[in-house]
């Protein structure tokens, strides 16, 4: 398969390069009565990799508006918003500091590795440390000096985040192969969720959360929601053949009509029980497409599992958003001597 990078930084060849990304349909019998298309968001870039990099580009693009050469946020051993993070400073050119949740383990995660060695420079902290992280004297307790730094909160969940979600829902708008009848994809805050609500106009978009989550993700989503309705310049941007699309404020329907699968968590965040590993081996086998577990997993089980209980309509055509974090694989292999 090409291999595919993002080469520079600005909204223009961020939107071609969205926009190139291949839809596939698969051949599996886990869907019946449905047909079901993957739009392969990991392929996006070999690192950067899946909506990681969308939450990721207008900050970067706001960090260099600013004049500032450096990014600090924060995750856990194997974020893949910290493996983006690390990879985006690497190949734009930004320093990078990782704050990361418990102490330094003798043997980093394959994740933390790679972003060490993609020049992030981590700084572990005590999970109380880690527990301010949304407080604005976070990194000052830390002891550490913003100076004109970029803070990004975890998984890139900011307005600038929702943004790039928002282009995301823009581009499939603008580049979908057929009619589609359901958008899918896995929620971890539901950020990204609210932003394809945001400018998906034609077609519901269904979640399925990966956690126990309560009833937040949906309030969270609703925030973002909110958030977006307020236009920002940075927003800017046209999808479209040769950068013509129609105007980004023209939106006819907004939000779209969301729904939320919390049936379909397998015991919570992470958690990776045999029926699972089960699902995703057939999956994996039979369409040849890789997932991880953490999300995209759970997002294909719970589709499996709406489709055989003949919850959507039969002949429906349902794009799944495949977002990324492969990378995070490894942390699930039987030899990996770190565990969530
Ligand atoms: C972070 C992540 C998500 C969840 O995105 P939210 O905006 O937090 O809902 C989904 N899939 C993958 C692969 C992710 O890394």
């Amino acid at each position: 398969m090409q291999l595919r990078y993002l080469t520079s930084l600005d909204l223009d060849s961020f939107i071609k390069a969205a926009s190139e990304v291949p839809y596939h349909r698969i051949e599996t019998d886990l869907f019946p009565n449905i047909q079901v298309w993957i739009r392969r968001d990991d392929l996006l870039d070999p690192i950067i990799s899946g909506n990681k990099a969308y939450k990721l580009l207008y900050n970067l693009i706001e960090a260099t508006e600013q004049g500032t050469d450096t990014l600090i946020t924060c995750g856990g051993a194997w974020s893949n918003h910290i493996h983006a993070t690390a990879a985006a400073g690497t190949r734009f050119g930004f320093r990078t500091i990782g704050i990361i949740r418990g102490e330094r383990p003798p043997e980093l995660s394959a994740t933390l590795q790679d972003a060490e060695r993609f020049g992030m420079h981590l700084r572990f902290v005590t999970r109380e440390q880690y527990r301010q992280r949304s407080q604005p004297e976070f990194l000052k307790l830390l002891g550490i000096d913003e100076g004109n730094a970029l803070y990004i909160p975890e998984g890139g969940a900011n307005l600038a985040g929702a943004r790039g979600a928002q282009l995301l829902g823009k581009v499939i708008e603008a580049t979908a192969p057929i009619r589609f009848d359901q958008l899918w994809l896995a929620c971890g805050t539901g950020l990204t969720l609210a932003g394809l609500a945001s400018s998906v106009t034609s077609l519901p978009v269904y979640g399925v959360e990966v956690l126990k989550a309560g009833d937040s993700i949906r309030r969270d989503a609703q925030h973002w929601l909110e958030a977006l309705k307020s236009p920002s310049p940075a927003c800017g941007g046209e999808v479209g053949e040769g950068g013509t699309g129609t105007p980004t404020s023209n939106l006819s329907r907004f939000p779209a009509d969301f729904f939320l699968i919390n049936q379909c968590h397998c015991g919570g965040y992470a958690k990776y029980p045999p029926y699972l590993q089960e699902f995703q081996r057939t999956f994996e086998h039979q369409t040849g497409t890789l997932l991880d577990p953490v999300y995209t997993a759970k997002l294909m089980y719970g589709l499996h599992q709406e489709a055989i209980s003949g919850r959507i309509p039969p002949g429906s055509k349902i794009l799944a958003v495949h977002s990324g974090g492969l990378q995070g694989r490894r942390g699930f292999e039987p030899t990996a001597s770190n565990k969530k």
